[in-house]
């Protein structure tokens, strides 16, 4: 069978698991529908996975491990290769997946989601070669310390990078030796079950990678339990994240918990305006807001405000809602999560703010109609600690503040759970630096946004998770040091 897009969408295909290298129906033999958000329409059924098919996925993992560790890394990177080539060469197939499957603009798949899969996967190939071990010389021994696989490792994803951030994940985790269970968010399974075909395609050794398909608490939570699952990496939400947290602890699994977010842009009075005017929106707005990273809360210092709210409000004007194969903006994910960030759009006048632009459903003529759009959103007036300005909405709906005084933003900025990622706006490089130093992140951005080089730590503080991945820091989240000492007397 051909495994093209057209074949994905026309309302039919069943997307079985994946395991130990063959396509499998679940054991339920249920499946769920799975639809495009942007239209409503049903593009194929989703394998409705239980503890059935997820043991299934861990002893086939388990099996493969001896072997594929035994490898070695430097055939395991030319594997990444091979699937970074295999992909890369499918871009466009996996773009108008990746699209319809999300509802979000085909321009930012074929820009961002499909390159960066396929950079990760050349990244970390290269990354292992680069990779040096350590020695120390005792007068009568020698040290060495050697990154061991775990074994098998589980790869929660969510629904809003779906590809992205699975080869994120299956990249560093495979090059470093371990087998992996793959279960994407059930909103967004389509391009991982189409890399399961190219992996099937290119005969990448059986078992190796495996993916399941369904619900959360059904096929995801099974893995996270099982004791021979021995790493967990999620990415989700943060209320998701401590149930993971709380099932791997009496396990000692090795965990990396990347979570949610509610990032602020500050805007000093002495930026470059149009820069950062631009900055602040992409922040705000890219991929409908629905990224771990987006900036929700914008301070503005109080000499620039009015001119930059001006500004800002004008270049909202401009971003294009609809279509995802024309406009800069698509469909949120589903219209379960539009009713979260519309009760949010409810709470902010209640909270007694103002919208200065958007707030509602854009008018769309069908099939959009039937969507899950919500224009670029603004919000004015409400206090920093109020529940719009601190909960994470993860939408196009963002609150806009005003500020004085360094201390004061940062006090403002400071007062969330979560420590995500920031983003300073100054062209005075000492303040943004003692600012930056001072906001409590893991990340912070200065006049620039989602500026990402692969190679630097990856990860939030406070309830935005726990450990980091990127560059080094993945080789070791995916591997455990070991110290050998020999004796030389
Ligand atoms: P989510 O509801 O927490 O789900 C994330 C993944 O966990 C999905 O695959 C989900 O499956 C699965 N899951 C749900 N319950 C589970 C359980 N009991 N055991 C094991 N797995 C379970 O998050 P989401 O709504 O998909 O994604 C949005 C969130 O992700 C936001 O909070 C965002 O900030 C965060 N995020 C963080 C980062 C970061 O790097 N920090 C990056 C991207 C997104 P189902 O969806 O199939 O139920």
């Amino acid at each position: 069978m051909s495994y093209t897009s057209e074949l994905y969408l026309k309302g039919d295909l069943k997307l079985d698991n994946f395991i130990g290298g063959a396509f499998q129906p679940p054991a339920s033999n249920a499946y769920l529908p799975n639809e495009d958000p942007s239209t409503s329409i049903v593009l194929n059924h989703l394998a409705l996975s239980s503890e059935q098919d997820a043991e299934s996925a861990i002893s086939s993992a388990c099996d493969a491990f001896e072997q594929w560790k035994a490898l070695g890394y430097l055939k395991r990177a030319e594997w990444l290769v091979k699937v970074a080539d295999a992909i890369e060469k499918e871009r466009d197939h996996f773009a108008i997946l990746e699209s319809a499957d999300t509802g979000k603009p085909l321009w930012l798949c074929q820009k961002v989601d499909i390159p960066r899969a396929v950079a990760n996967f050349r990244f970390f190939a290269g990354a292992v070669r680069h990779q040096e071990s350590k020695s120390h010389l005792m007068d009568d021994a020698v040290n060495y310390t050697q990154r061991m696989p775990l074994g098998v490792a589980a790869l929660i994803t969510p629904w809003n990078l779906p590809l992205y951030l699975l080869s994120w994940k299956m990249a560093p985790a495979l090059v470093m030796g371990n087998c992996v269970i793959a279960k994407p968010s059930e909103m967004t399974s389509m391009t991982a079950h189409r890399l399961a075909v190219l992996l099937q395609e290119i005969e990448f050794p059986k078992g190796v990678a495996n993916f399941i398909f369904g619900l959360g608490k059904d096929a995801g939570q099974p893995l996270v339990a099982s004791p021979r699952v021995r790493m967990v990496s999620f990415t989700g939400g943060t209320f998701t994240g401590k149930k993971v947290a709380e099932l791997c602890a009496p396990l000692f699994k090795k965990v990396s918990l990347e979570l949610g977010g509610k990032n602020a842009s500050i805007v000093f009075d002495d930026c470059y305006i149009d820069e950062t005017v631009e900055g602040v929106v992409q922040s705000a707005f890219l991929n409908q807001g629905q990224i771990c990273l987006c900036g929700s809360r914008i301070f503005v210092q109080n000499g620039i405000y009015e001119s930059f709210k001006l500004k800002l409000v004008e270049r909202v004007s401009k971003i294009t809602v609809g279509n995802p194969k024309e406009c800069w903006m698509g469909s949120l994910i589903s219209k379960a999560h539009r009713e979260k960030v519309m009760g949010y759009a409810k709470l902010a006048l209640e909270e007694g703010g103002t919208f200065i632009t958007g707030g509602d459903i854009p008018d769309l003529e069908a099939p959009f109609s039937n969507g899950a759009f919500f224009s670029p959103s603004i919000v004015e007036g409400l206090s920093s600690t109020s529940r719009c300005a601190t909960e994470e909405i993860f939408g196009p709906l963002v609150t806009l503040h005003r500020f004085t005084t360094e201390d004061e933003v940062l006090g403002y900025h400071n007062q969330v759970e979560y420590g995500l990622a920031g983003s300073v706006w100054s062209s005075d490089v000492k303040r943004a630096h003692r600012v930056a130093q001072n906001m409590e992140t893991g990340m912070v951005w200065v006049n620039c946004w989602l500026h990402r080089d692969l190679r630097v730590p990856f990860g939030g503080i406070k309830a935005s998770g726990i450990g980091r991945e990127g560059g080094e820091d993945s080789l070791r989240a995916y591997s455990e040091s070991k110290n050998i000492c020999i004796f030389m007397n």
